[in-house]
């Protein structure tokens, strides 16, 4: 029987969450301390003809995945046409920074995932300030 092309096995799904120690690999919250648990992102997704294999899978928590859907990037605020974070091939310290309770974006790159992925919105924000008051997320 043919299976969907974006089906994911169970053993890639662990060697998934494994690589990325079970933090989203976008704004690093642990799956532990997320309310609904961390998915497996298609980094391209299968629309854009991005593979269903682990070179182009990220860990990713339900946010971060819902916001970024099948986009692979946006416009940065000058209007430049720039691709999202890519876990797999990029350094999220190249690209990040974390200001207060705040992710920044300091490269375009950067700016555009922050941007769709809504990693700054004020209830992520919020959580993110109680992780780190907890010491649950890096300061
Ligand atoms: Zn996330």
């Amino acid at each position: 029987m043919p299976s969907r092309s974006d089906y994911i096995s169970e053993s890639t799904r662990r060697l998934v969450e494994k690589r990325a120690n079970s933090h989203c690999e976008y704004c690093l919250i642990h799956e532990e301390d997320t309310y609904v648990g961390c998915e497996i992102d298609h980094i391209i997704s299968i629309k854009h003809s991005g593979k269903n294999d682990v070179t182009n899978l990220a860990f990713s928590c339900l946010s971060c995945n819902r916001f970024k859907g099948t986009d692979i990037g946006s416009l940065t605020e000058k209007g430049k046409l720039t691709r999202f974070y890519n876990p797999r091939t990029d350094n999220w310290l190249e690209h990040f920074q974390i200001v207060g309770n705040m992710i920044l974006g300091i490269t375009d790159i950067g700016e555009v995932t922050v941007k769709i992925l809504r990693i700054n919105d004020e209830e992520r924000l919020e959580e993110r300030e109680y992780l780190q008051e907890m010491g649950l997320f890096p300061k």
